[in-house]
């Protein structure tokens, strides 16, 4: 792309600004949407299936990101507390717990208003998500939908479209999407529109597209962006712009900027010592400084398994054949959340091929007390990656909603020491693990 013609200092950092003010736009959407009385369609973002839900004109809503924005705010702790005290235990998922004070709040969110739900539509790539659905179908009694994504049945082995056993699985899910589209004619009284959905589609493909060179080009060196801090404001647009033009115009004027970074050197860090790879989902009641902790000493997240899972797959830039959107809108989401399923469950398979191409130093592994579904056989992934790649790495614990549960200190101390081992190692002329 030309850049030749744009001032850098508007160039460098846009993506950072464009997407705060997106979401900013976006929680006052909801919150005119509240303000009317009207209602949204609640999704997640492994399989938000928001081609169908804009198709129809639906306002969308992703309570994972209205949950989480509550701890990057620090007030989690209080909507933690109030569904607590209605006898939600303080061992489940807290994106559920903060959703259900938010709701026993009638939508009040530090970002604005949340709409009631019209209906909420999900995916099996996390059980929690059934069960969470369950809560507001007794609260408001609206229909839920779910989408059942057959998985990866065998370690190593992908179907892949054309074999059988892919085309029986895509068939499957073609079904419940025929399924849908008649359940969201019933909830809005519209009628579907092909054309409609063609449109969402094309807009995802440019989205899709754009992520994967996103993370492509995040193997240069210096790397040009934090796939924590500034990965997660590139993921909430990925998710929330899913299928729109406004989507499709972030992501060509993302690249663009990366493009401009990588041509011309301009890391992330002015320093970079130590390349990393983050696995899990971030520390979001003390998001900045968790983050500082690694960059103080030189590191930077140069790739996530949360960019990975929580985009829903979409790291693969699959491409919709546009000539047959129900059969391709099926084949995408079955390629494309069971890619999501595989970074969450088999984490050691996706660090591995990461590592091969972004010359990482080292991997932070980070389970969270909420999170079972991503955090459950952690250990057993970072001592099998360690086995047989030797490359080191650092195994952290705290949780993505719940301050109780985060001691900056003890984190801190253990992130010291692992960079101890790492710069010990590159005295020794050692880097990454050699594979
Ligand atoms: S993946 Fe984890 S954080 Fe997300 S809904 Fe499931 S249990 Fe909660």
């Amino acid at each position: 792309m030309d850049t030749t013609t744009i001032d850098p200092t508007d160039l460098v950092g846009r993506g950072n600004r464009v997407g705060a003010d997106m979401f900013r736009n976006w929680f006052s959407e909801l919150s005119d949407v509240a303000e009317r009385g009207e209602r949204s369609a609640y999704v997640f973002v492994m399989g938000s299936l928001n081609e169908v839900l804009k198709s129809f004109d639906m306002p969308v809503t992703f309570p994972e990101i209205n949950s989480l924005q509550t701890a990057i705010r620090r007030v989690a702790h209080e909507y933690l507390e109030e569904a607590e005290d209605v006898g939600y235990s303080p061992d489940i998922c807290g994106y559920v717990k903060a959703d259900v004070a938010l709701q026993l709040r009638g939508g009040q969110h530090p970002m604005g208003t949340i709409p009631k739900p019209s209906m909420a539509v999900f995916t099996n790539a996390c059980n929690t998500y059934i069960k969470w659905a369950e809560i507001w179908e007794r609260m408001y009694g609206i229909p839920i939908f779910t989408l059942d994504v057959p998985g990866t049945r065998q370690a190593g082995v992908v179907t892949l479209p054309g074999e059988k056993r892919f085309e029986n699985d895509r068939r499957y899910v073609e079904s419940q999407i025929r399924e849908l589209i008649t359940l969201c004619e019933e909830v809005t009284g519209k009628k579907f529109d092909i054309d409609k959905l063609r449109e969402t589609m094309r807009h995802t493909n440019e989205v899709s597209i754009s992520w994967e060179r996103l993370l492509e080009l995040n193997k240069s060196t210096p790397s040009i962006f934090n796939a924590l801090t500034d990965g997660t404001v590139y993921l909430g647009v990925a998710n929330g712009f899913r299928g729109t033009p406004e989507g499709t115009k972030y992501f060509q004027d993302l690249v663009q900027e990366m493009e401009y970074k990588a041509a011309n050197g301009i890391g992330t860090l002015t320093d970079e010592q130590y390349r990393l790879i983050f696995v899990g989902v971030p520390c979001y009641p003390i998001f900045r400084r968790f983050n500082e902790i690694f960059t103080e000493a030189g590191g930077t997240f140069v790739n996530s398994t949360y960019l990975w899972f929580a985009s829903g797959g979409t790291n693969r830039g699959y491409q919709y054949d546009l000539s047959d959107p129900i059969a391709s809108l099926a084949e995408g989401l079955l390629f494309s959340v069971r890619d999501a399923m595989d970074s969450m469950f088999h984490q050691y398979a996706m660090v591995r091929e990461m590592a091969q191409d972004y010359a990482i130093d080292g991997v932070v592994f980070h389970p969270i007390k909420s999170c079972r579904t991503v955090s459950t056989g952690l250990a057993d992934s970072r001592r099998a990656l360690m086995e047989e790649t030797g490359i080191p790495s650092l195994f952290i614990e705290s949780d993505m909603m719940d301050r109780r549960v985060v001691s900056e200190a003890q984190l801190k101390n253990r992130i010291d020491a692992f960079f101890e081992g790492l710069e010990s190692r590159r005295n020794k002329g050692i880097r990454g693990g050699g594979i």
